[in-house]
């Protein structure tokens, strides 16, 4: 098959064996596949990747086969998948908690991913999807269950809230509080030069943190507020205690929310986001693609490995 792939030489389109199917996974035939900031990072080589890696992790498309211990799906299930995989070994895993696990692998990463004609995944992270879902919409599952994460932070509807970045994520974040009923919340653009009121917000969500937008949020929330930490900054940043503490404030981080709830969010049309989804290309364009991903924000740029 072909598909897209990281080595020490770079990234290149190849042509690879189709993945190898363990008794306990589905094999799917990519549709579509969205291009994340992840996959750019594991192509730059900031982020460490096996070696040869098909990259890719969010993706949607129809099941060509079912290993023998991959109950539930049968070829031609419309389907999509988480792609952040527990262990399966650790203590957290094996009383549950796979949602906890610290020892987590990533497709496109750690296996080989979604940017090429087909993929194989374990069947725990498979999900089906209604008939009436379109491609473009699932292979989104992955960054809404991102956003969604935001709601197992104990935020309230009737909260006044400011979620900080003015981004294709914070429009998603705040477009998924509104289906919660929380749509007192205000979208800051810190580039647009108009200072955040100090003291307005019960919660504040920030998605790019810098040590100043950490401040601005500090200032920004009630005593007593909240700041939900959401970004996946790889370096330290820096906040005033001494703030934090006269204020109270609480600083709660989360990760994903429940993968099956962002499709249906999206299936039942709860959210819109037709509009932050864009073009579709052929595999073959990646350079062009990854290169204009690191300015255009917009919105998601899909690759169609069936092309
Ligand atoms: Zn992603
Ligand atoms: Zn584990």
């Amino acid at each position: 098959m072909r598909a897209i792939i990281k080595s020490n030489q770079g990234v290149a389109v190849r042509e690879v064996d189709a993945p190898r199917v363990r008794e306990t996974d589905v094999l799917v035939r990519v549709k579509l596949a969205g291009l994340c900031r992840t996959d750019v990072f594991v192509a730059e080589g900031r982020i460490p990747a096996k070696s040869d890696v098909v990259l890719g992790h969010e993706f949607s498309g129809i099941v060509e086969a079912a290993g023998k211990n991959a109950p539930g799906f049968a070829r031609g299930d419309r389907v999509t998948a988480m792609p952040v995989l527990p262990c399966g070994r650790c203590a957290l895993c094996s009383a549950g908690a796979q949602d906890k696990c610290q020892a987590t692998t990533m497709l496109g990463i750690d296996h080989d991913g979604a940017f090429g004609e087909l993929v194989a995944v374990p069947v725990s992270a498979v999900h089906k999807i209604p008939d009436a879902m379109s491609f473009r919409l699932a292979a989104y599952s992955e960054p809404v269950a991102a956003a969604l994460s935001v709601m197992k932070a104990g935020l309230k509807a009737g909260q006044r809230g400011v979620i900080y970045g003015n981004n294709r994520f914070s429009h998603l974040i705040n477009r998924i509080l509104k289906a919660y009923s929380l749509d007192g919340v205000t979208v800051f653009d810190p580039a647009a030069g108009i200072p955040l009121r100090e003291g307005a917000y019960d919660f504040a969500i920030e998605t790019l943190a810098t040590d100043k937008a950490m401040h601005e949020l500090m200032l920004a929330v009630v005593p007593g507020g909240k700041i939900v930490l959401k970004s996946r900054k790889h370096e330290p940043v820096g906040i005033s205690l001494a703030l934090a503490v006269k204020k109270e404030i609480t600083l709660t981080a989360v990760n994903y929310g429940d993968f099956g709830e962002a499709i249906r969010l999206m299936a039942e049309g709860l959210i819109q986001v037709d509009d932050l989804l864009g073009p579709e290309h052929p595999l073959e364009e990646f350079a062009a693609v990854f290169e204009r991903s690191k300015t255009l924000e917009t919105q998601k740029v899909f690759f169609n490995p069936g092309a």
